[in-house]
Parts: structure tokens; sequence; C-alpha cells
């Protein structure tokens, strides 16, 4: 059996294609570009409804596999999976809950972060695990976070022996919660950095960082970030597993998702391109709407970031749509790069009429201001006895709009707990969420962080004196990026 291939988005049709391997510890393509598999594997209605009353991990076996087989070296797909689930506090791993008729919600907070990206970095810390190990390699894991990410990357990469993680994020500008679960860690291998800036200060350090060769080499820089290609299929399996427990593929399913990067919704693409029966995407946003006003007017231009009550969607530019640009653009990867730079250098986003049409055939939108989402966290509590967190508040109302129009059965997408965001939640209902028992006693742990200034040297000096060293002969070839 062969397995997909990847290329980059920006990248001339000729050049050589990675293996999945290849893919995984680069992240983002040297030429700016993100790796796109040649094909996308596609299961029978049969093989779908297999599906049905399996576990998340056999699930996820059968899912992952298709695109890479058991082609891991020494570690089996199969028990790593079982593995990257088991410290998840519900025994369904991604439970649904029906809130009204023809509405569920698809619970993505019982990993050890409480937020959704639990479900892809818990898997991709292993599959980086398993790859350095049987390369004989070991790398240095650097990033930056607003909030969500950065906890759930150390999560998934604490005590791996073949990796050091150094989380930077901007000092007094995140939450108690956010901070906390990044700074009681006590792994030898897990450095949190408060940084004296913004987080946009934070993400260009990193970037230097990354841009210094010497730096980089010296110590395999690498990045787990929402651009890495096994992030999103690791965000595929849910789709599948949801839909099949709600009859698909007998019947088509819809899926409303809280959408800041494009990953998730993205996802939920590739599992329609997989075969799964799917009736609508919806992209719910925030204020930050540049998605929403894309898929309304053909225009993607470029607003200025506006806070909300739904801080992971704050983001203007949606990295991951690049990937779906390069469908749009039927796979013509030097057209997707001149887009590109049009879009930096304007602010806004060449896109033709008949590429437009498409896309909005194949997603719908909403944009959800703060005020609705009070709403909908109050009307949801009041009327189902459910608490939402603000951005799972966001997929519901736009589950709702949806639903008013097409009548299919919808799932809206729970990508936080609603302790992750108690005071919203408080605001709205009245009712103050506590945090689940795996983190009652967080406000309680010892706290381990490092105070820095806004100063690439004091940052660098810092990783030197405290990343375990590279040796020669475990050290990769140039080609992570940030
Ligand atoms: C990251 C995040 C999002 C946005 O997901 P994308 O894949 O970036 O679109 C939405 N909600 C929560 C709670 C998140 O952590």
């Amino acid at each position: 059996m062969s397995f997909p291939r990847y290329r980059s988005t920006r990248e001339a049709a000729a050049a050589a294609p990675l293996d999945f391997a290849e893919v995984l510890l680069a992240g983002l393509a040297p030429d700016g570009g993100l790796y796109v598999p040649d094909r996308v594997p596609v299961l029978t209605p049969d093989e779908i409804a297999a599906l049905a009353g399996q576990d998340y991990a056999a699930v996820a076996a059968r899912i992952i596999g298709a695109f890479i087989g058991e082609r891991l070296g020494a570690a089996a797909l199969a028990p790593l999976l079982a593995e990257s689930y088991r410290g998840f506090s519900h025994a369904a791993v991604a439970p649904l809950k029906q809130l009204d008729a023809g509405l569920w919600l698809l619970e993505l907070f019982h990993g050890p972060t409480l937020a959704f990206k639990d479900y892809a970095l818990q898997v991709v810390g292993r599959l980086f695990d398993a790859v350095l190990r049987e390369r004989g390699e070991r790398v240095t894991i650097i990033g930056a976070t607003s909030g969500d990410t950065g906890s759930a990357a150390i999560e998934a990469c604490r005590d791996r022996d073949a990796v050091d993680i150094f989380i930077l994020y901007p000092r007094d500008r995140i939450s108690e919660v956010q901070r906390r679960q990044m700074t009681t860690v006590p792994s030898a291998n897990v450095h949190a950095i408060a940084i004296d800036g913004t987080f946009d200060d934070c993400q260009d350090l990193v970037k230097a960082m990354f841009a210094d060769a010497a730096f980089r080499d010296a110590h395999n820089l690498s990045a787990v970030n929402s651009i890495n290609w096994a992030r999103i299929l690791a965000q595929t399996v849910y789709y599948f597993a949801a839909a099949v427990a709600l009859g698909a593929p007998r019947r088509d399913i819809a899926f409303a998702v809280p959408t800041g990067n494009f990953g998730n919704v993205y996802a939920a693409h590739i599992a329609r391109r997989m075969g799964l029966p799917v009736a609508a995407l919806v992209i719910g946003t925030n204020r930050n709407d540049i998605l929403a006003r894309f898929f309304a007017t053909g225009r993607m231009t470029i607003g200025t970031v506006e806070p909300s009550l739904s801080p992971s969607m704050d983001i203007q530019v949606s990295s991951n749509f690049e990937r779906f640009l390069f469908e749009l653009k039927g796979g013509d990867g030097a057209a997707v790069a001149a887009a590109m730079r049009a879009f930096r250098a304007t602010g806004t986003l060449p896109a033709s009429a008949a590429e437009w049409r498409e896309a909005t055939r194949l997603f719908a939108s909403c944009r959800v201001d703060d005020e609705e989402t009070r709403a909908t966290i109050a009307a949801t509590w009041r009327r189902s006895g459910e608490l939402l967190d603000p951005h799972s508040a966001v997929a519901v109302a736009a589950a709702r709009m949806a639903a008013r129009q097409s009548g299919a059965p919808i799932v809206a997408l729970a990508c936080a707990h609603p302790a992750k965001f108690p005071d919203a939640v408080e605001a709205a209902t009245g009712i103050r969420p506590s945090l689940p028992p795996i983190l009652a006693d967080l406000m309680e742990r010892q706290e381990r962080v490092t105070l820095l200034p806004n100063d690439l040297n004091a940052v660098e000096e810092f990783v030197r004196a405290h990343a375990r060293p590279v040796e020669d002969g475990r050290r990769r070839r140039a080609g992570g990026a940030a």
C-alpha cells in the first residue's frame, strides 16, 4: 500500500515530494508554504459505517493510519494513539451531548489542558518523539503563545526524551489559569518564559531565533504550531467519530466550528474529502471576522485585531487558509505564492469570482459578536443546563443560524472547558464553573517561570544555558520553522 506524499503550497509542481516524517518535523516548508498531501485517501461508505461503536483510539488508528500506515519506526501507531488519549478525563474522549432537536455539542475539552488542541498535540508530541528516537535525533521546540497552544504543547512534550520545549508568553496578558497550566509543570525539559511585552513581541522573538541560522542549527530548533500537517490530520478523527455516532454515512451531518487559524474547520474539510458525508461546514468567527467577510463578499482584507470574549480566535490572518487556497487554485503553487505575496504587500488577498463561488459552496460562515456570545451562553444554560465557554458559544450561535436554513442535524464544537474562561461564563449565567478534578489543585501548585526582557540576546542566552546539548550525531538537517 502506498501512502500520500507531501509538497509545499508555494512550490513548483516538479519538486520532489516529502514523506510524512519529514513534514512532521519540519512544520513550515522552507519556502514559507504549508505542506499538503498529494492525494487524500477515501474511505468507502462501508468502511465509514464500520467505525460506528469503535472506541476513539481505534477510529483514530483507522483515519490517521490511512495517511501514515505503521511507518513510525519502532513505535506502532495503534498503541501510540491509545497512549495519547489515555490521560483524557472522559472515557468517550470526545463525547456528544444533545442541546436541542437536531443540535449536538461535541465536547473537545477532556484533555489535560481543557482545550481541543490537546486532541491533536497529545498525538503530535508522541509522533515527534517516536520519529526522533528512530532517527537518533533530538530537537528544541520553541513557540510563542497567547494562551491555549502553549500549555497544550507543553503537556504534549513534557518528559519526552528527544525534546526540550521553551514557550514564550506575554507577561500579565494571559489568564491566571492559562499561565498556571504552563508554569506548574515540573518536568526538567519544560521551560515557560514570561516576556515583558505583547504576544506579537513573543512571536517576533521566536521568528528571530529561527532566522538566526547558527542558533537554529546548534539547537535543532523545531515547532509544533498550528500549521503542522500532523495536527490537521489528528483533528479529522473527531469529525468521523461524531458523525458515525449520529448515523453517518446513512445521513449527512453538519458541523459548526469556532474558527481562528482555520485549522480545525480545514480538518473537517479533509474528513469530507476522505468520504465523510457532510451537510455543511459552518465557520463561526467573533468580531475579528476576516473569514466571515471573505465568505460574504469575496474580499479577504486584513483589519486590526480587537480583543473579544473568545481570545483564541482573536486573529486576522488565518494561516491554514493557505491550504484551502491551494485547492481553489487547482494545486498551482506558483499562483499561491504570488497571491500570498500580494496579500502581504497590499493587505488584500486576490481571489477570483469563480474561486469565491467554490469557497462558498464548501463553507458557510457566521459572525457572532460578544453580545450574542453572552446571550448564547445564557440561553443554553437556561434551556439545557449546559455551561458553554465563549468559543463554544460562538459555535452554538453559528449552528443555530445554519440549522434554521438547512435542517440537517448539526454538531457544534465545544473547543474549551467553561472553567478556562470563568469570568465570561459567570457574567452570562451567574454560575462560576469550577475546574474539573484533574486540575482542581492548579491554583495551589508550585509555579516555575523565568521572566525575560523583550530582547533576543537574553532569550537565546537562556535557551543556550538550559537546552540539553544536541550532539553532532543527533543533529537534523536544517528545515524547521516557526
Ligand atoms: C485554537 C482555538 C480556536 C481556533 O481554532 P483554529 O484551528 O485556529 O481555527 C477556537 N477555540 C479555542 C478554544 C481554541 O483554543
